[in-house]
């Protein structure tokens, strides 16, 4: 049995929890490889290093002195290593770090990834494990894409030896060797990727949440947690704004059939949520999560007799191409269209957006529509289930929300509507309670 181990920001947020992961690592001999997060916040007030470094870099580029956050920094780490005595020097890191940031010789991205490396390190000597840099394993190519063949080769060279590792989460390296960032919450995806190399039996992510909740607990209040989940449901929910698991982290394990098992830090006794490739989740429940995101745009195209042209989508896609915006749904009627994409993407564009729609499409009208919501209700089990649609619909109706757009893809595994922003709490709690009577 081998497990990858990947402990989140706020698992290693303190000397305390520094000492709960030793706990849970030392538990298993299993658990050989360990991938961590910077230091995160050990209480709601309290900020994440990799958020400070951030800052730290805002204020170089706007030449501002940043020895306060710097310091803020320092002291986090200082306090780990002082109140665990490692002998890592520390203090003579940051001191280098804070040499370059001084004289503004260092990249944003280098930078950055210095606080899950430092916490690697730090990590490393209390746990006995050895230290592998993330930027020699975990390689991509100038295009962003993962280089998986180098990063197998490398991974298989440096663990030969058999011995039990350690590795920075949330960066990788460039060809010619400089720090590539993921995106945020990227410590996930390293701890698949690693999953991934090293052939792992399992996956475990260990976070602050007993596993993935049914639905957002500040909009529902102790939603019923998820015991099993299949990658696809999961990859729709985290997609649809679901937090627990960076979005990337479901490719890289689904591939190989790996389970990722979701667990809490500080109830190591909990079960937590499995995610697998395995469809059984469709027989116990109906639907298995809800999951939302505020702040999406539908630009609607209309013109008459359209459903006779042919190519007439394919002209108002290449706009949003030639603007490089992502679509996010394409609902369509007999002589309209619409194409549904995030706000923030279009934001700067929007009206000369549509000039050039109206123009490549002859359409008759381009409007807009904004402050929309897309709700996603997930289940395998769905597609078992007849009526379904009728029951979410006629509940969302009973409750007077109005729905602006419906998208439902063939594979049945998910269902999206949108609504007002201004209805987005209420249209999930009414189809949480639907579901799940009180
Ligand atoms: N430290 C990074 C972040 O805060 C990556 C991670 O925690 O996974 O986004």
């Amino acid at each position: 049995m081998l497990k990858v181990a990947k402990f989140g920001g706020s698992s290693v947020a303190s000397a305390e929890q520094f000492k709960k992961v030793k706990e849970i690592v030392k538990m298993d001999a299993s658990r050989k490889f360990v991938v961590v997060s910077a230091v995160g916040k050990a209480n709601k007030d309290d900020n994440k290093i990799t958020d400070l470094l951030y800052l730290c870099y805002a204020h170089i580029k706007y030449n501002m002195n940043c020895d306060a956050v710097f310091n803020i920094i320092e002291k986090k780490f200082c306090d780990i290593a002082k109140e665990l005595n490692l002998k890592f020097d520390i203090k003579g890191e940051l001191a280098k770090l804070k040499e370059k940031l001084d004289n503004k010789s260092i990249s944003e991205e280098y930078l950055v990834s210095r606080g899950e490396y430092l916490t690697a390190l730090l990590m490393a000597e209390y746990l006995g494990y050895r230290f592998i840099d993330a930027k020699d394993v975990i390689f991509y190519n100038y295009d962003n894409t993962f280089d998986y063949i180098k990063s197998e080769k490398a991974f298989e060279e440096i663990t030969k030896t058999g011995e039990n590792f350690i590795i920075p989460g949330f960066y990788g390296s460039f060809p010619n060797k400089d720090v590539k960032l993921m995106t945020r919450g990227g410590g996930d995806v390293t701890g698949a990727i690693i999953a991934s190399l090293a052939n792992a039996d399992v996956y475990e992510n260990w976070t602050d949440v007993s596993g993935v909740l049914m639905a957002d607990p500040r909009i529902i209040p102790n939603p019923l947690p998820i015991e099993v989940i299949n990658y696809n449901e999961l990859r729709e929910l985290s997609y649809m704004g679901a937090s627990v698991l960076h979005e990337e982290a479901v490719f890289p394990v689904a591939l190989k059939k790996i389970p990722i098992q979701i667990r809490n830090t500080n109830k190591p006794e909990d079960v937590g949520t499995i995610i697998n490739n395995s469809d059984e989740g469709a027989f116990k429940h109906i639907i298995t999560g809800i999951a939302g995101k505020k702040d999406f745009s539908i630009i609607t195209i209309r013109k008459v007799h359209m459903s006779n042209e042919v190519g007439l989508i394919r002209k108002a896609l290449s706009v949003f191409e030639d603007y490089n915006v992502s679509i996010e749904h394409i609902p369509s009627g007999v002589d309209s269209f619409s194409v549904v994409v995030e706000t923030k993407a279009v934001k700067p564009f929007v009206y000369e957006l549509m000039g050039k729609l109206k123009k490549a499409t002859s359409a008759g009208e381009v409007t807009l529509t904004s402050e929309i919501s897309l709700i996603a209700t997930v289940g395998l089990g769905m597609k078992n289930y007849k009526g379904l649609s009728g029951r979410l619909f006629s509940a969302i109706g009973k409750a007077g929300i109005n729905i602006v757009v419906i998208s439902q893809t063939s594979d049945e595994i998910n269902i999206i509507v949108g609504v007002h922003n201004s209805d987005y709490e209420k249209t999930i709690r009414t189809i949480y309670y639907e579901f799940n009577p009180q």
